[in-house]
């Protein structure tokens, strides 16, 4: 018996435990895996009463019409002493020590849903009894089956009823208590009518034949009771409720069982029965039944549990587990999540993700076009040449070569290629850019934190925006560096070129009377030119080191370097406004860690009974 009490009591836990998961029923829960014992009857057949009598106590409405308008789910919990009281679910922590107030709870919860009308409605009230008095059970009152529908009710509640309480009584798993009066014949009972529509076998229908005690003189239910009229798997049960005076007159429960037991005890029909007919005996019954049960049910609870368990884990692997509240914990994780982020970003410029060739083609299409597009002709066009030139050589022109006219030709062409350096380090800063974005948006670690995302972006692009700066910097002097110094060996090998000019008698070291002539300039337009392709050559190759070494590389190495030492010296409070999650997610991951830890605490209550 303490064995059997101990399984009831652990499967009440079970279902109070779905109950508060919202776990109302529906495919695959576990609400539908466990037994539950359903009242099924005609209108005032005593079903309200035959449930109080088990329970023992008085805390249904009752009377005459439609008074049950709910399904009431109740659950029995023996306790081992102290006193009794009830406890709604809508009402958690309001422990109900007068029944009466049960009662009238019930009375205005239905009401609450249905307003004041003779409506029905299909949301159950959960309530739970707690009492040294009980037999550990769950009970389900259901509105009682009609034939018609009276003033103020809508044509369809006779179907409505039937659908509600047959959407309790075909599941397996419910035990179906069918109520008949004694006085009204069992061939036309409605309760008999439904639990053999869904459970032909009988197997899990209980009948129960109330109002023995206003049978007609001279007549009596053996034939019923003694399984001849009906045959059921179970044996018939036969009840004395309290009459509608008993109620009036407030006869209590005690007064009411043993009454009913005299009843039995002296009746020349029954008393052969009498060991097996009454409240007590149906609910010790009742709970023998439930017991094999879910005996049997044992193993397909515990799969079920756990196959819940295994989808619950698996959506919070998918979500992200929770993360710690301490500040060590949550700096670990904005440091880990950096990492995953910054190895997606390497993984794109090293060419594990793509992104990373369009660094070369900037420095393969781009540079060399955009070198290509500077206007040496017509920088160095006949005309430009004379007026730098002659420009340079002042009042005086000059005697062996125009050594003030090359530098400024020279040095007003260099700077042409500061244009296309830039834009070598806009274009790679651009690839950069986009690179981090995309990591970001591939680091599934970080999908769940927007702030910290918004961070890192923030903090990666300041990085990029200061090796730009540093680059800008660096290829810029690559440009001045050409300036500033001249390849002295270049001008000497042309110097060792003998002149071809047009004037073959005159010396090199004596001014001619043609400085300015066409060829002449030509042909120091030809130099300039030479030497200004052989410094593009050059630049070509270095751009792309500088730009490789001030961008690339140190975007690979410390891109978020700076980062790090900021976050490293942040408050907790400020670590987790990093790490504020979007909290619809955050909501979600709370619901599944609290379904999961109940499922976890089911099974391991069930570990703990030692079935298996
Ligand atoms: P329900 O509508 O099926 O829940 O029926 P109730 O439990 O509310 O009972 C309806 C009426 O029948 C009440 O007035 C009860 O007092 C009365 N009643 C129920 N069972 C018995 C019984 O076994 N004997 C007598 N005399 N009256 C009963
Ligand atoms: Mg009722």
């Amino acid at each position: 018996m303490a064995t059997m009490e101990s399984l009831i009591g652990l499967v009440n836990r079970i279902q109070r435990a779905c109950t508060v998961l919202g776990d109302h029923g529906g495919e695959g829960s576990l609400w539908e895996a466990l037994p539950s014992v359903a009242v099924v009857g005609g209108q005032s057949s005593g079903k309200s009463s035959v449930l109080e009598s088990i329970v023992g106590r008085d805390f249904l409405p009752r009377g005459s019409g439609i008074v049950t308008r709910r399904p009431l789910v109740l659950q029995l919990h023996k306790t081992e002493s102290g006193s009794e009281y009830a406890e709604f679910l809508h009402a958690p922590r309001r422990k109900y020590p007068d029944f009466a107030a049960v009662r009238k709870e019930i009375a205005d919860e239905t009401d609450r849903i249905t307003g004041k009308s003779k409506q029905i409605s299909n949301v159950p009230i959960h309530l739970s009894i707690y009492s040294p008095h009980v037999v550990n059970l769950t009970l389900i009152d259901l509105p009682g089956l009609t034939k018609v529908a009276v003033e103020g009710q809508p044509e369809s509640i006779v179907r409505d009823i039937e659908e509600m309480v047959r959407s309790y009584v075909e599941k397996p798993n419910c035990i179906i208590l069918a109520i008949s009066p004694a006085n009204q014949d069992i061939a036309t009972s409605d309760a008999i009518k439904l639990a053999r529509e869904v459970d032909p076998s009988g197997e899990r229908t209980f009948g129960v034949v109330t109002k023995l005690d206003l049978m007609d003189k001279g007549t009596n239910a053996l034939d019923v009771l003694e399984g001849r009229s009906y045959r059921l798997q179970h044996p018939w049960v036969g009840i004395v409720n309290r009459s509608q005076a008993d109620i009036n007159k407030n006869v209590d429960m005690i007064a009411a069982r043993r009454k009913e037991q005299e009843y039995f005890a002296n009746s020349p029909d029954y008393g052969h029965l009498a060991h097996k007919m009454g409240s007590e005996y149906l609910a010790k019954l009742l709970s023998k039944h439930l017991e094999s049960a879910i005996r049997a049910r044992i193993p397909s609870i515990v799969a079920l549990i756990n196959k819940t368990i295994d989808e619950l884990e698996a959506e919070l692997d998918r979500l992200g587990r929770p993360i710690g509240v301490d500040g060590g914990a949550q700096l670990y994780t904005i440091l880990e999540m950096c990492r995953a982020f910054d190895r997606i970003f390497k993984e794109h410029l090293d060419g594990g993700r793509p992104g990373g060739d369009r660094i070369y083609g900037v420095f393969d299409n781009q540079l060399p076009a955009a070198l290509k597009k500077l206007p040496f002709d017509r920088h160095l066009s006949l005309h430009n040449v004379r007026k730098v030139i002659s420009e340079a050589d002042g009042y005086q022109p000059h005697l062996i070569a125009p050594e003030q006219g090359y530098r400024r030709l020279i040095d007003s062409s260099l700077g042409y290629f500061k244009g296309p350096a830039e834009a070598s380090v806009d274009a790679v800063h651009f690839v950069l850019k986009e690179l981090v974005r995309k990591s970001i948006g591939e680091t599934e670690e970080l999908k769940r934190f927007p702030t910290l995302q918004s961070d890192i972006a923030a903090a990666a692009n300041e990085a990029l925006e200061r090796f730009r700066d540093d680059s800008r910097k660096t290829v810029l002097r690559l440009v001045e560096m050409e300036s500033a110094y001249l390849t002295v060996d270049f001008f000497r090998k042309l110097s060792h070129e003998p002149d071809k000019g047009s004037n073959p008698g005159s010396t090199p070291n004596t001014p001619a009377p043609d400085r300015y002539g066409d060829h002449h300039l030509r042909k120091i337009g030809s130099n300039v030119s030479a030497y200004v392709g052989m410094v593009c050559d050059t630049l070509k190759n270095t751009i792309p080191k500088a730009v490789v070494h001030c961008q690339v590389r140190e975007a690979k190495r410390s891109l978020l370097n700076y980062f790090y030492a900021q976050v490293g010296g942040r408050e907790k409070k400020q670590l987790s406004a990093m790490l504020d999650e979007d909290p619809s997610l955050m909501e979600k991951r709370n619901a599944i860690a609290k379904r999961l830890e109940l499922y976890k605490h089911a099974r391991g209550e069930i570990d703990s009974v030692g079935w298996k």
